[in-house]
C-alpha cells in the first residue's frame, strides 16, 4: 500500500491537465491510466481540436478566456507551441445573433462579416449570411498538449503510471483506497477524470447525470486549393441555438479535419471492437459537399474518438466526500483543459466548491 496525497483515475487531458496543477502547487500525486502512453481509445488523442472564445453562452466564454491565458503559460512553460493561433468563423442563421451577442456582452473582440465578403476571404467555405470572426481561436496540438502535461507533472514529482487500471476499492472516514493494476494507493482524495469511463467507476459513488457515449468520426478532406486560407470553424444547425452541426480546422499536410458534432452511435467504451458507421460517413461526404466547396468531398481518412455527452452539454465537475468527478465534456472539452485542471486540482484540495451548473445531479 503507497501513501500519497491524490490519486487520479484516467491520463486524457483532463486528468493529465489536474496532475500537471496539482504537482506544480506540491501536492503528492498518483496519475493511472488504463493504457499505454499515447492511446488512441479516449477522446484526448490526435493532432488538433478546436480552440474558441466564441460561444453562445457567458459562463463558457470566460472559461475560455480563462484557458486562452493558461495556454500561453503553459506554452512557456513547456516551450513548445500547443495553441496555433488561424481566427476562427462562427456561422449558421442562429449563431450571429447567439454568439455575436455573448461575445459583445462579454467585451470579447470580434467582425461580423457579411456572406459574400466572408465567402471572398475564405473561398474554400459557403455561408448563407452574415458569419462571426474571432481572431484569438485557433488550433490545438492536442497530442502534444497531453504529452506535455504529463511530462510537466513528472517533472514536479508526480507518478504517472501507464497500462494501469485503477478502481476505487473503499473509501474511509479519512482516507479512500484505489486498487490498481501496479498495487493499491492510500489517499485523501480520489479524482475520477476518466470521461466516458466515469459511470463504470464513480456511479456507485455519486449521483451522475445521463451521460451518452458516442463513437465519434470526424474525417480530413483534401483541400482543392492551397491557397486558400482555413480559419477553423463552428456551423450552427439553424433550428438550435446551443448545440452546433458541423465543425473542423485545417491541419498542415493532412488536410481539414471535419467532424459532425455528437452524431456518433452510442457504445460501450469498454468495447473492443468501434464499428465505423457508413450512414455518417455518407452524411460527412454530403455536408463537405454542400458547405465546404474548397475540399475534395472524399475522405483520406476517418478518425475515430469517443464523446461523453450530457443533455445540456454542460461539463460534470464536482466533489462528493473524497471523490473528485470530472466528466460530460460533450465533445466541447478540450480547450478548456488548464483551467478545468485547476478547478479539479483546487476541488480535491478543498480550496473552491464546484460551479452551481458543473454539480452532480440534486447540487
Ligand atoms: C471527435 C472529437 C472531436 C473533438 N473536438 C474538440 C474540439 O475541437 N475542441 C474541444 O475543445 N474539444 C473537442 N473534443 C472534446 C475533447 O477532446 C474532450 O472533451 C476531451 O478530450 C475529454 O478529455 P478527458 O480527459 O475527459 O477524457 P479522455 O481523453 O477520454 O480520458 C479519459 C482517460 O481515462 C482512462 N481510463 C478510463 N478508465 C480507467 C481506469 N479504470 N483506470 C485508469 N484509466 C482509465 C481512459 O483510458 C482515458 O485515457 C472533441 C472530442 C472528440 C471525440
Amino acid at each position: 500500500m503507497t501513501r500519497t496525497d491524490v490519486v487520479v483515475i484516467g491520463a486524457g487531458v483532463m486528468g493529465s491537465a489536474t496532475a500537471h496543477w496539482l504537482a506544480a502547487n506540491g501536492t503528492k500525486v498518483v496519475l493511472t491510466e488504463q493504457y499505454s502512453r499515447g492511446h488512441q481509445r479516449g477522446g484526448s488523442h490526435g493532432d488538433s481540436r478546436i480552440f474558441r472564445l466564441a460561444y453562445p453562452d457567458g459562463d463558457y466564454i470566460q472559461l475560455a478566456r480563462q484557458s486562452l491565458t493558461l495556454w500561453h503559460h503553459l506554452e512557456e512553460t513547456c516551450g513548445r507551441e500547443l495553441l496555433v493561433r488561424t481566427g476562427g468563423v462562427d456561422h449558421g442563421l442562429a449563431a450571429v445573433a447567439a454568439v455575436g451577442g455573448a461575445l459583445e456582452q462579454h467585451g470579447v473582440g470580434f467582425e461580423v462579416v457579411p456572406g459574400p465578403t466572408a465567402m471572398d476571404r475564405w473561398p474554400g467555405m459557403r455561408f448563407e449570411g452574415e458569419v462571426v470572426f474571432q481572431p484569438d481561436a485557433g488550433r490545438l496540438q492536442a497530442g502534444d498538449v497531453v504529452d506535455s502535461l504529463q511530462d510537466l507533472a513528472v517533472g514536479d514529482g508526480a507518478t504517472v503510471l501507464f497500462d494501469c487500471r485503477a478502481e476505487i476499492a473503499r473509501i474511509g472516514d479519512t482516507s479512500v483506497v484505489v486498487t490498481t493494476e501496479r498495487g493499491d494507493f492510500e489517499a485523501a482524495t480520489v479524482i475520477v477524470a476518466a470521461g466516458p469511463w466515469v459511470p463504470l467507476l464513480a456511479s456507485r459513488h455519486v449521483e451522475l447525470p445521463e451521460l451518452r457515449i458516442t463513437h465519434e468520426e470526424p474525417a480530413y478532406f483534401p483541400v482543392r486549393s492551397a491557397s486558400d486560407s482555413w480559419p477553423v470553424f463552428v456551423h450552427y444547425d439553424a433550428s438550435e441555438r446551443s448545440s452546433f452541426a458541423g465543425y473542423g480546422m485545417e491541419v498542415p499536410g493532412r488536410g481539414v479535419k471535419v467532424g459532425l458534432h455528437a452524431s456518433g452511435s452510442v457504445i460501450d467504451p469498454d468495447a473492443s471492437e468501434r464499428p465505423s458507421s457508413g450512414e455518417v460517413r455518407e452524411r460527412l461526404a454530403g455536408y463537405v459537399a454542400s458547405w465546404l466547396p474548397g475540399l475534395e468531398d472524399r475522405p483520406t481518412e476517418t478518425v475515430s474518438c469517443i464523446y461523453d455527452s450530457t443533455p445540456g452539454e454542460d461539463f460534470v465537475i464536482d466533489r462528493r466526500g473524497r471523490v473528485v468527478v470530472a466528466t460530460g465534456f460533450s465533445g466541447h472539452g478540450f480547450k478548456f483543459a488548464p483551467a478545468v485542471g485547476q478547478l479539479v486540482g483546487r476541488l480535491a484540495r478543498g480550496e473552491v466548491d464546484s460551479p452551481p451548473r458543473f454539480r452532480f445531479r440534486g447540487g
